[in-house]
């Protein structure tokens, strides 16, 4: 089985490690790249949300790299995302493409049990338990790297330092193959970010939370490298979403996810009453929470189209002049350019600096 599945941020370490450790080859594509979007655009219905697009690339990329086996997470509530699997393998097939589908979330557990039944070493039940456990550290392992990068990037004296021992550290990880290996590749990485030269000026960081669609929140391919960006202008960043949460939040195995999500629905529900099925509650609920954590601005991350982005589109303007918090919505689509994104964080950037300056009267 040579199987691939879409990028997603870091999301790739965690899947090869599930999928690799039951047998499979895994042929994960180059990042996404203009030439992906233009790709998948081709294929994809017009009006269909930038992450259908970008996803389709990654499939034909890695189908052309000889991939046999597409592996699709699919959701199960009401926007688009319920049918990206579905409908992209259907799409790719009418368009010629032959391979075996495996839709996590769509079908029978037990079929995705035994697809590995031949390519599996040994008893299969204790394969998956081997393979998910190592999935999960892995996943818990990019989260904390990722974490640690973004407290040290603002500071760091040379730019572009953190994002090189990040990368590094992911690659270590990536490369790991056993729970110890992984274990010291995570104290290797920790260790690399804890050793940058950092600039002490003694000033206070702004702060900023990233809200919106998960997927323009963590695939800096289509965010434009956001948090970097950001980083690198001294601002700690705050996403919402982590590639953990994301994997893990379906599996229901993490009780503090679980616990957050029914938080987030609660205080979201006098805005979002619903559940539209992307991520709105965190959306409405991040927003909120960075007024009350006293972060300095919130930027609003959604693809043009987007069900419950769009929704939530039209709420935020009421929480930015409730909670006096500045916002900045970025729309995302196959056009967006990175100057275009560039000239508005600067723009957002500056007007937050001012606020600190001269401290406001809340409205
Ligand atoms: S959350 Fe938005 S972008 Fe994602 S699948 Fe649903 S409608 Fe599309």
């Amino acid at each position: 089985m040579k199987i691939t599945f879409p990028h997603m941020g870091n999301s790739y370490i965690a899947l090869s490690a599930l999928t690799g450790s039951l047998g499979a080859e895994v042929i994960v594509p180059p990042r996404p790249t203009r030439q992906t979007i233009d790709l998948g655009a081709l294929h994809a219905p017009e009006f269909v949300c930038l992450p259908f697009k970008v996803n389709m690339g990654d499939n034909i990329r890695a189908l052309e790299m000889g991939s046999d086996t597409l592996a699709m997470v699919s959701g199960m509530w009401a926007c688009r995302f319920g049918y990206y699997g579905r409908l992209q393998h259907q799409i790719l097939r009418d368009a010629g493409y032959e391979f075996d589908s495996i839709l996590l979330g769509r079908d029978d557990l037990r079929v995705v049990y035994n697809k590995f039944r031949s390519t599996a070493k040994g008893n299969l039940t204790l394969a998956w338990a081997r393979a998910f456990r190592l999935f999960r550290l892995k996943a818990i392992t990019v989260d904390c790297i990722e974490t640690r990068a973004r407290a040290v990037m603002p500071f760091e004296k040379e730019r572009g330092t953190t994002t090189r021992k990040m990368k590094e550290g992911l690659s270590m990880v990536h490369a790991a193959s056993s729970i110890d290996e992984v274990k010291k590749a995570r104290a290797s990485a920790v260790d690399l970010l804890d050793n940058i030269d950092l600039e002490k000026t003694g000033e206070k960081p702004l702060q900023i939370a990233i809200v919106g669609e998960i997927y323009t929140v963590l695939e800096p391919a289509i965010n434009f490298d956001i948090e970097r960006r950001l980083g690198e202008k001294g601002i700690l960043v705050h996403p919402v979403m982590s590639v953990y949460k994301w994997l893990f939040r379906p599996l229901k195995v993490d009780p503090s996810i679980t616990v957050s999500e029914r938080r987030a629905r609660k205080i979201a529900k006098p805005y979002v009453p619903y559940v539209l099925g992307g991520e709105e509650h965190q959306t409405i609920t991040g927003t909120i929470d960075a007024s009350r954590k006293g972060y300095d601005g919130v930027i609003h991350l959604y693809p043009f189209t987007c069900m419950p982005e769009n929704i939530c589109r039209s709420i935020l303007p009421k929480l930015e002049s409730k909670y006096d918090m500045p916002l900045l919505n970025l729309c995302l689509d196959e056009h967006a350019s990175p100057t275009g994104i560039e000239t508005r964080l600067e723009a957002f950037v500056d007007l937050l600096k001012q606020r600190r300056k001269k401290p406001h009267a809340p409205s």
